[in-house]
């Protein structure tokens, strides 16, 4: 059987946050009554006059430049012209020639290799208005139209699914620690369009791309890609043609259908937009941008593994966002131990863990470096044990109490003191013969057991050490 290459290039459509539109004074925020967010510019009538919104400039130049590219200077905006019911201009502002930036790259991480993807470019647009469709009619909400919008175009340098999801993981981390957009998917505030097509492994001619659309998770664009493969695979080993088109990704039924081919596909007819000037970026503008980008998860995750002895693995979780890996940073720092393996684990365990139930980052559990420093104390120290320590990390979000309250509240102090111990092992002894006899019998692994009867019936706050201890020298008597 012939083998086949996926080459996969992507299309991703960022909104800005900035406050007003693109052009326009317009509120951009979300989720507001339809068509209260609108005026002359943004529903396009005739006369007015766009003015760019300068922060909407510089977010996309910072964006660029995070992705490697050169900046165009000058720069110049075009009209995509084209009839839809959610464009009232009938046209849309856009870069056609001269974008804001070409020629970047992303590098992404696949399993501890890297791959470099490059970026054809990155320019500036304004979003359309939103239809609703309801039942037999449909409505349309202009408070979108007009929004600035980013459009990020990948080079076909993609070749699996799985390098499509790392890419958008990778390029969603980065924007979000530029603080431009949200990257919410649900929201619409990013989006994205996945070319595909299929060529014979070692050869250099492209074959016939598919562009797929409709997919709301970066798990439907993994999903719609692999189903795609199947599907041009199975027609090129039948010696079928691919014909170039349009498919969109049904989220119910999980497959691809058509919905334009290429003799239906619009010419834009794009002109330079007459009502803006070009725009010069001048170097200092470029330089000041530059100067104002943090510190990105790449670097970062190689500024852990060298600084504090992460692990590439527990770093990467660790950068995630840019607040998470903050706050992260913030208890590296204070914890006094210089191995920081306990915090570590306590960070992408039972924190994480509590966050990812909560639906929030580690830096909104409320718990700050020096209250996690009291609770590890607690533990370091074997005051309290594990167990005991997970539910006091409970209470101290919950209840926003520090450590020590609540394990004096609670009487949470853990049992060493061999007397009362010796009591709940007696006990423990006597009703359970059957591995008193197992681990006389030379089964090792009884002792585990009852060690857990032993922490069961003191509420957790055995010393498990001891008790094993305890145990041990009860049954050889
Ligand atoms: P179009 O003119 O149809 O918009 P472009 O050449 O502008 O096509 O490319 C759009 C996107 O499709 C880019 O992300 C690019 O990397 C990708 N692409 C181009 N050719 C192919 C191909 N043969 N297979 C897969 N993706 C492709
Ligand atoms: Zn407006
Ligand atoms: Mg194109």
């Amino acid at each position: 059987m012939t083998e086949y290459e996926a080459v996969i290039g992507l299309e991703v459509h960022v909104q800005l946050k900035t406050k007003t539109k693109a052009f326009c004074g317009c509120s951009t925020e979300f989720g507001k009554e339809p068509n209260t967010q609108v005026c002359p510019i943004c529903l396009g009538f005739p006369g007015v006059l766009p003015v760019l919104n300068r922060t909407a400039l510089d977010y996309a130049i910072k964006v660029a430049l995070a992705l490697n590219c050169k900046i165009h200077s000058p720069t110049k905006f075009d009209r995509k012209n084209y009839f839809y019911p959610d464009l009232p201009k009938n046209y849309q502002i856009s870069q056609y020639d001269l974008p804001l930036s070409y020629d970047g790259f992303l590098d992404i991480d696949l399993d501890g290799k890297d791959k470099h993807i490059r970026i054809r470019r990155v320019h500036l647009e304004e979003d359309a208005g939103k239809l609703i469709h309801k039942e037999s009619t449909s409505l349309v909400d202009f408070n979108r139209a007009g929004i600035p919008l980013l459009e990020i175009v990948s080079e076909p340098d993609i070749n699996s699914p799985e390098e499509a999801y790392q890419y958008l993981v990778t390029l969603k981390s980065i924007i979000q620690y530029l603080d431009v957009s949200d990257c919410d998917m649900e929201k619409g505030s990013l989006r994205c369009d996945a070319n595909i097509s299929l060529r014979k492994k070692n050869t250099i001619e492209f074959g016939t791309k598919i562009e797929l659309k409709n997919m709301n998770s970066f798990k439907a664009v993994k999903d719609a890609l692999t189903y795609e493969i199947e599907r041009q695979k199975s027609l090129l080993s039948k010696n079928k043609a691919i014909v170039q088109e349009t498919r969109f990704w049904d989220t119910k039924e999980l497959k691809t259908f058509p919905m334009r081919t290429k003799e239906e596909a619009m010419d834009y007819r794009y002109f330079p937009d007459p009502d803006l000037p070009m725009f010069i970026i001048t170097q200092e503008k470029i330089q000041q941008i530059r100067e104002s980008i943090p510190e990105l998860p790449r670097e970062k995750i190689q500024r852990f593994i060298k600084d504090y002895g992460l692990s590439l693995y527990v770093a990467k979780i660790l950068v995630s966002s840019k607040k998470d890996a903050d706050f992260a940073e913030s208890c590296l720092k204070a914890y006094p131990n210089k191995d920081k393996k306990t915090l570590v684990n306590w960070l992408i365990g039972p924190l994480l863990q509590e966050a990812n139930t909560r639906g929030c980052g580690l830096a909104d559990l409320g718990i700050t470096p020096q209250g996690l420093n009291e609770l590890l104390g607690f533990v370091e120290k074997e005051l309290i044990s594990n167990l005991v320590a997970k539910s006091v990390l409970t209470e101290i979000i919950e209840k926003h109490k520090s450590a020590a309250t609540i394990i004096q509240e609670g009487n949470l102090i853990q049992i060493s003191d061999t007397e009362s111990l010796e009591k709940i092992a007696k006990k423990v002894i006597q009703e359970n013969p059957r591995s008193v006899q197992d681990y006389k019998g030379g089964k090792n692994n009884a002792i585990m057991f009852l060690v857990g009867q032993v922490m069961k019936k003191s509420q957790g706050k055995a010393n498990p050490k001891i008790a094993q201890e305890l145990l041990k020298r009860l049954l050889n008597e």
